[in-house]
């Protein structure tokens, strides 16, 4: 199951209420680089302007030529939504042998995983990614602010939208 790449059956937000969030004393994860969320199955990774940036920036292309070269637009709800291209056999455009050749300046889908509002909605669902990722209730423990650091950036770095 690709889940950093983000299924589209992924969505969802958090469910906002009066009691404390089930992560209130943090999660655990640390990213084990094993890859299997970066290759094998289909999946989207979503750019803001920001990753833009960053990603020109850190790759030294001009924006065009990067959209080019390492983009593709997904039809959603009516718009094209700009994501990264995958290889012919499902690896994402930037993942080569030893891990992801852009890691430096990666997006911030794949920076805040596993912290995403999808998968936060409930104790379960969390718990349900530990089946694919080995790093998701593992290692370091992530505070609630840092969680919630992730989900605000997240909504305020809109997905770029070609139409
Ligand atoms: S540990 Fe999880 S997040 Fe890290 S590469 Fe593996 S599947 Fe992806």
């Amino acid at each position: 199951m690709v889940f950093l790449r983000f299924a589209l059956k992924g969505g969802g937000s958090i469910v906002q209420g009066m009691s404390e969030p089930f992560y209130a004393r943090g999660l655990h994860f640390t990213c084990r680089r094993c890859s299997r969320c970066c290759r094998f199955e289909p999946g989207f990774v979503f750019l803001s302007e920001e990753d833009l940036d960053v990603f020109t920036g850190g790759l030294g292309l001009k924006k065009t030529v990067f959209i080019e070269r390492y983009c593709r637009e997904v039809p959603i709800n009516g718009n094209l939504r700009l994501s990264l291209k995958e290889k012919p056999n499902l690896d994402c455009i930037f993942w080569e042998e030893g891990g992801c050749r852009a890691y430096l300046y990666r997006p911030l889908q794949c920076r805040s995983y596993p912290f995403w509002h999808s998968n936060l909605v409930s104790p379960q669902r969390w718990d349900a990614l530990k089946s694919s990722c080995p790093g998701v209730g593992k290692g370091r423990l992530h505070s609630r602010e840092e969680i919630e650091l992730f989900l605000r950036k997240r909504d305020e770095e809109p997905l770029i939208n070609r139409r």
